[in-house]
């Protein structure tokens, strides 16, 4: 049994091969109309979204399955305590696969721990969104034609934004890629991202705060919300909140083919007046979320072969209850009885990073 809880649990042939899915999907929808007949997708959405839930349902029952769930936490057993770990165990006595959206990092690990069923993560805090990602990939195949010799430019919330994170882990698995980070300095990338998958890698990056300054250099424009949820103080979310907001001016400067993608939703940062504009591409996008989750729902249920290499596992040293996390958005901060497990990310300098949210040890 496998689950999607970080987008390195596939192998990029695999992505490759879900969306070769997604497109047949697109091609020929009538052929896939039974495949997940008798099947049920659980959707437990501890934090509001409308897309990527629809868009999990609307996948499901493409494929000829039902959906339950909740998209509350408060109409939900949550409400009255219940952990993350008894949810898992219960939910998946009644359903075949579980998409979850949870406040907390690393939840749908411990969701995994516990289930019998597979677990996709649908957003865990300001952690990681593999799903997003898989979206954001497969506009990016059928723009760019290509994933490597890119010039990626994230700009927004590049602290909080969970899609940020999962596209640079995923990116960083292929040749030429350029990386230009825009944020404030309030909301630049954290170390577990820049460190891991950019620094250590060894490639290219600039961090900037001016759009402006930077657009021009750019193959892919991936645009943000600021993640107004995650800030700990109004005030400074609303000194931030209108750093960029992309309008036809900065798309003057922009290369004639560059594309923009936006995970959506979008508060006020890329005007209305782009979105007649051919290069933006956030509206596709979000059409590809409902195919390429298809093919991803079949697949963890094994009901299309999609027969290339699956990721190496990777053996981590963890070492339980010797670190306290201090991420205050962690899993561990809420599930009791969780032990706290931190793995060792860097051997040479003796790094410890907690199993869940990837907090680094002190
Ligand atoms: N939370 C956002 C929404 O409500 C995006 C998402 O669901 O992924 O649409
Ligand atoms: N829909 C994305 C997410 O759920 C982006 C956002 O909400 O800004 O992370």
């Amino acid at each position: 049994m496998r689950h999607l809880i970080n987008i390195l649990d596939l192998s990029t042939a695999e992505i490759d091969k879900l969306i070769d899915i997604a497109d047949d999907i697109i091609r020929h929808p009538q052929i896939y109309g039974d495949v997940c007949h008798g099947k049920i997708l659980a959707t437990l959405f501890y934090e509001p979204s409308t897309r990527t839930r629809l868009s999990f349902e609307s996948a499901m029952l493409s494929l000829g399955g039902e959906v339950l769930g909740f998209s509350e936490q408060s109409s939900s057993s949550a409400a009255k305590g219940e952990s993350v770990a008894d949810t898992a165990v219960m939910v998946s006595g009644y359903s075949d696969i579980i998409a979850m959206r949870h406040p907390k990092e690393g939840a749908p690990i411990v969701a995994a721990m516990h289930s019998s069923v597979p677990i996709i993560n649908a957003g865990d805090g300001g952690h990681y969104h593999p799903t997003q990602t898989l979206t954001d990939l497969m506009t990016i195949r059928h723009e760019m034609g290509r994933f490597d010799n890119l010039t990626v430019g994230l700009c927004g919330d590049l602290r909080f934004g969970r899609t940020v994170h999962s596209l640079i882990s995923a990116m960083s698995r292929y040749m030429g890629i350029k990386f230009v980070l825009i944020s404030p300095e309030e909301l630049r990338l954290p170390y577990f991202v820049k460190g891991k998958y950019i620094i250590d890698k060894g490639f290219e990056y600039c961090e900037s705060k001016s759009l402006e300054e930077v657009i021009g250099e750019l193959d892919i424009l991936y645009m943000t919300r600021i993640q107004k949820e995650r800030f700990v103080s109004e005030d400074e979310y609303f000194r931030l909140k209108d750093s960029y907001i992309l309008t036809p001016e900065k798309m003057a400067l922009a290369k004639k083919d560059m594309i923009v993608l936006h995970p959506l939703p979008r508060v006020n940062e890329i005007s209305v007046a782009v979105d007649d504009d051919p290069r933006a591409c956030y509206f596709k996008q979000a059409r590809n979320g409902r195919y390429i989750r298809m093919a991803l729902i079949a697949k963890l249920l094994g009901l299309i072969a999609t027969d290339v290499n699956e990721p190496q596992e990777q053996a981590e040293e963890i070492i339980t209850d010797k670190f306290t996390c201090r991420n205050s958005r962690c899993i561990t901060s809420t599930e009791q009885e969780l032990p706290q497990q931190f793995k060792l990310t860097d051997k040479e300098n003796n790094i410890w990073r907690c199993r869940y949210c990837e907090t680094r040890a002190e």
